[in-house]
């Protein structure tokens, strides 16, 4: 069975909770939510006007809390992790708002697999949100080139989209930043990572990522890379290092959702 057969499956066989003390399939109420303008993507209830989603299930979305201050993986105190430590990561942040928890993960799924692009534009809107507040309250310049994780070209072609693709017009659009999905390309296919074990995850070959057609933008460029979850960080860790090596001046990380690493 292929991945998007096996997200079907798993929303046909289980069960969503409406709120009102009964459940119903997800698959159920994935369709009926994307047939009612304004409702709230989780609950079905009236949206706010500038996303859809109530304020209620806006606010009980999983924040990240403290978290390390490159990796963005959480921890108990402020600071950087034993990992980040050890070995620095070649990217200098990850910036994402929240965690990969229900029901981040259940929006992700039915973007990623179910192709409900109103769930990749709420998850967008909240990342671009963290963004903003971030640029004011450190100051700190925004990058001036957005890079979407690339899929390699059979993933995209059996999926139809990049889910990192849509997500990066969004931010591009909103925080008027050009983005280009043909300065880097993947040339190795590897395995779907949340199938993997972490050791597994954690062997990306040196040489996945080349340059694109349209590598001689990266050159002097602070690049934001865009994806929608980060499980150990070995994708966007052999990305950075590629975009380095042609010459990028910084790489950092956005994300739509953060996967604590020893999940
Ligand atoms: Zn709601
Ligand atoms: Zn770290």
């Amino acid at each position: 069975m292929n991945t998007r057969k096996t997200a079907l499956h798993r929303m046909l066989k289980t069960p969503t909770d409406t709120g009102w003390g009964f459940s119903l399939p997800r698959i159920f109420t994935a369709a009926s939510y994307q047939l009612l303008p304004g409702a709230c993507l989780l609950c079905g209830l009236s949206a706010q006007h500038d996303i859809d989603l109530c304020s209620t299930c806006e606010q009980s979305l999983p924040q990240l809390g403290l978290h390390c201050d490159i990796c963005a993986n959480p921890l108990n105190t402020v600071g950087i992790c034993g990992r980040c430590l050890s070995q620095r990561p070649t990217f200098s942040t990850v910036q994402t708002p929240l965690l990969y928890q229900y029901p981040v993960d259940l929006l992700l799924q039915r973007f990623k697999f179910g192709g409900q692009l109103a769930a990749g534009k709420v998850l967008s809107q909240l990342l671009i949100q963290h963004i903003k507040d971030r640029m004011k309250s450190e100051k700190s310049p925004l990058p001036n080139l957005l890079i979407p994780v690339p899929l390699h070209w059979k993933k995209r072609f059996s999926r139809g989209f990049n889910q990192s693709e849509i997500i990066t017009r969004e931010l591009s659009g909103q925080l008027n930043i050009n983005y280009s999905r043909h300065a880097i390309k993947r040339v190795i296919n590897t395995p779907a990572q949340h199938h993997l074990s972490r050791k597994e995850r954690q062997q990306i070959p040196h040489n996945t990522f080349v340059a694109g057609r349209e590598s001689q933008l990266l050159q002097g460029a602070r690049i934001a890379l865009v994806d929608d979850v980060l499980t150990t960080g070995s994708t966007v860790e052999a990305l950075s290092r590629t975009l380095i090596k042609q010459r990028a001046k910084s790489v950092e990380v956005w994300l739509l959702a953060r996967t604590p690493l020893d999940n």
